[in-house]
């Protein structure tokens, strides 16, 4: 589904992105994990185009996007949760996702796809409640609402149990394989290794921005040089 060639993103002298070839397959469930300043953030924002690369190429579904401005790709079936939340406090639940989805719905079937979400999400429709006030774990939830509103091919979550308690990050994780089993395409950044053995079909390690490893959860586990990075024993 997307394909990075030879990726490299400099900073000034620092290489955040050396030369990643990441595969992600049509249907997966895919984690990247990785210490602090892996380049994690910075591979999603070469994929949506928040940032551009220094050399490569990034193709999804065969064409190449490298180019494409961050609008474009959301047109492609892209979409994002960030690790910083983008919620309108000061507005009700309803309200966020009604903005997330107005352009994108019909003003009749709007209302009954809030109300869709609002069941999946598991959150209020009292529009007394304002999003400011929803719990850190139900303030993710309506993020990843807003996320999926464009009902995206290609779903990226950048650490979306963050800060939630084990019963929502479990929660979190049934989410996320619902919406695998309607098709959507899931890459996910990831330290809460309980959720990544929850959803993820294969992980890929990232390190000094290169991909370090790759395999199944339970290879990467297994794997004495994951365990020495985590440790700060292999360096650059
Ligand atoms: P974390 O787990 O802490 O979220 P990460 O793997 O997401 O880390 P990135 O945010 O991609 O890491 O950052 C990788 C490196 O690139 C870090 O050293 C960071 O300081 C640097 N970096 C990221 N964005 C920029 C930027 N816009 N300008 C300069 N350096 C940057
Ligand atoms: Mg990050």
């Amino acid at each position: 589904l997307l394909e990075t060639r030879t990726l490299n993103k400099w900073f000034g002298g620092l290489h955040v992105t050396g030369g990643v070839d990441f595969d992600l397959e049509q249907g997966e469930i895919h984690c990247l994990i990785g210490p602090n300043g892996a380049g994690k953030s910075t591979l999603f924002r070469l994929i949506l185009g928040e940032h551009l690369p220094s050399s490569g190429q990034i193709l999804y579904e065969g064409a190449d996007i490298t180019n494409d401005k961050p609008f474009q790709r959301i047109r492609r079936g892209i979409s994002v949760k960030f690790q910083v939340p983008g919620i309108f406090k000061a507005l009700s639940v309803r309200q966020n996702l009604q903005i997330a989805l107005q352009h994108h719905e019909s003003p009749e079937t709007l209302h009954d796809e809030i109300d869709r979400l609002l069941e999946f999400l598991k959150l209020t429709a009292d529009e007394r409640v304002l999003a400011g006030n929803l719990s850190h774990g139900q303030k993710q939830w309506l993020e990843i609402g807003m996320a999926i509103a464009l009902k995206p091919r290609l779903l990226l979550l950048d650490e979306p149990t963050a800060g939630m308690t084990p019963d929502e990050t479990f929660a979190t994780g049934e989410m996320v394989q619902a919406l695998n089993r309607q098709g959507v395409t899931v890459l996910a950044v990831e330290h809460d290794m309980a959720f990544v053995r929850q959803i993820a079909q294969r992980v890929t390690v990232l390190h000094f921005g290169k991909i370090f490893a790759q395999g199944t959860i339970e290879e990467i586990v297994a794997d004495p040089r994951v365990a020495a990075i985590y440790l700060g024993e292999v360096h650059a």
